[in-house]
């Protein structure tokens, strides 16, 4: 496939946080050669959920240029610096995957191979107490400067992230359409998308579409029938409840992620409330018993009323089709566990913008665009399953299927390297990396039976002195931050 046709018109379909995040994007970096509409339904609304982020959105706000400190204060945020997970190894055990890296690094390994050794030797630290991100986390502490690194993510109002980002498209030129969409009107000779109709009966013609329009998909798979590869058997949740309550005392840095009975609850504290959900399996537990266990288990009265959201686990086949690509959740979704969401809506809007066709759509770059973003997704997914397939929890039918289920070969491949070697075998292109996967294989409880020989080197004196320093050192930067919110309140009110 290829068409000559001039990409000038963008059409935009839906305002959530995919549509806007596009928007603002696309606006302030291409926007001078495009004809940039976004159209959003007020009745329809937003999926009104996705609060927690991971540190990459950074890359975004670079781009964009986003004040750190103003988009915080807009958006009500906290720093995150990672996430707890409680009872997923097993009831009364918890453990942090912090977006830090632990120790040093040396040429032939990862620091984990150190600290192994250390661990046989009866040095028994947790890792996170050679983490600075995981040590702040525990203790509430954190401050940022300007030349720090940014190794923090945000917990914030995704509402008003939407209308933030709003702001700025629309300062760069992006117009914004309120109405329905009723029907998709595709070109008869080549399948391609002509125009949206809305229901007032306004024509918006467009030369590429961007489908954002959440789970409904209207244009990827409503129109274009796009296929979708389910992945409902590697995770098998398909609902959350979800409701806010007011702010707690003193808000964590971190997202608190508890295994209940047949899934999970989160919660993720706000300046100026909590956002709580549960995350559930339907096949073990219905809604109302869902809603009943989310609301035992919240601080404070419910500040709304609790919705359920269905969702269906999975990717779509192609994420750009003809001339439509599909940017958040119309492209796929893979449940909240670790706040990918957000992140995979960045990295569309990125990679198009790398292979933005302004001069006539190729099929190379369509391949190229879905390839990128199968292995990105794919790798996400094997992720989120190993909380899944690493837990020693039998209290319940659902843990007993996640421990017993079959996963992606590519995870089997990794689990067993990492529990013979202590290797985690990483492409270059993946979103979690070498300490993600290291603080999750091992919170999750898999030791790996050895370590690299180079460990060896060291005397038994010298690795524990090294070990020692690395813990004081990490003690001492963390000793030296504020409380988290204490931080927060003065940052961003010194703007
Ligand atoms: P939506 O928010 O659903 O927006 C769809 C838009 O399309 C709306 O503007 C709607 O009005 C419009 N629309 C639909 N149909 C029509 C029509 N016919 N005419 C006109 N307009 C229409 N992500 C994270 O990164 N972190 C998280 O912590 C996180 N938690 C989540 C928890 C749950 C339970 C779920 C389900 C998702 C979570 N996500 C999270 C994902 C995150 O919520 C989404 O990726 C993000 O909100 C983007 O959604 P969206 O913009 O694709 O869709």
């Amino acid at each position: 496939m290829k068409t000559d046709k001039l990409i000038r018109r963008v059409i935009i379909a839906g305002g959530g946080t995919a549509g806007w995040m596009t928007a603002a994007a696309l606006a302030k970096l291409l926007g001078k050669n495009l004809d940039i509409k976004l159209v959003e339904s007020e009745a329809i609304g937003t999926v009104g959920v996705g609060e927690a982020t991971i540190p990459t959105l950074h890359l975004f706000h670079q781009l964009l240029g986003i004040d750190e400190r103003e988009m915080m204060a807009f958006t009500n945020a906290t720093f995150k610096l990672g996430i707890e997970f409680e009872n997923w190894k097993d009831v009364g055990e918890d453990y942090i995957h912090s977006f830090g890296a632990a120790g040093k690094d040396c040429w032939a390994c990862n620091f984990s191979h150190f600290w192994v050794k250390g661990k046989q030797q009866g040095i028994d630290y947790d890792i996170g107490d050679y983490t600075k991100e995981h040590l702040g986390a525990r203790l509430g502490k954190y401050a940022v400067s300007p030349r720090s690194e940014r190794t923090h993510a945000y917990h914030f109002d995704a509402s008003l992230y939407a209308k933030y980002l709003r702001m700025l498209a629309e300062k760069n030129g992006a117009v914004r359409i309120e109405g329905k969409i009723d029907d998709v009107q595709l070109d008869h000779d080549n399948g391609f998308i002509k125009a949206l109709k809305l229901e007032s009966g306004e024509l918006l013609e467009g030369d590429l579409f961007i489908d954002c329009t959440g789970f409904r998909g209207l244009l990827i798979d409503k129109a274009l029938h796009t296929g979708f590869d389910d992945w409902g058997h590697w995770l098998p949740c398909d609902r959350a409840v979800a409701v806010q309550t007011g702010k707690g005392e003193n808000p964590v840095p971190y997202t608190r992620s508890i295994a209940r009975e047949s899934g999970w609850q989160w919660r993720i504290p706000l300046q100026s409330r909590t956002g709580n959900g549960l995350v559930f399996c339907s096949h073990y537990m219905n809604e109302e018993q869902a809603l009943q266990q989310l609301l035992d288990n919240i601080e404070g009265e419910p500040l709304n009323d609790p919705r359920v959201i269905p969702f269906r686990t999975g990717t779509r086949r192609q994420h750009w089709n003809k001339n439509c690509v599909a940017i958040g959740l119309s492209s796929g979704f893979i449940e909240p566990l670790e706040s990918t969401s957000i992140h995979l809506i960045q990295r569309s809007i990125v990679r198009l913008m790398t292979l933005f066709p302004s001069d006539g759509i190729k099929q190379v770059d369509v391949d190229e665009f879905n390839q990128l973003i199968r292995e990105e997704t794919e790798n996400v997914r094997d992720f989120v399953v190993l909380h899944y397939k690493l837990t020693d929890r039998r209290d319940s039918e659902f843990w007993r299927h996640c421990r017993n289920m079959d996963v992606p070969e590519s995870l089997a491949r990794r689990m067993q390297v990492f529990e013979e070697s202590g290797r985690v075998y990483q492409n270059g292109t993946e979103l979690f990396g070498e300490s993600s996967w290291l603080q999750v294989l091992l919170g999750q409880g898999l030791m790996p039976q050895t370590y690299h020989p180079i460990v060896d080197m060291m005397s038994d004196d010298e690795l524990s002195r090294f070990l020692g320093s690395i813990r004081s050192q990490v003690r001492g930067v963390v000793d030296g931050w504020p409380n988290h919110m204490e931080f927060i309140n003065h940052y961003c009110k010194a703007r």
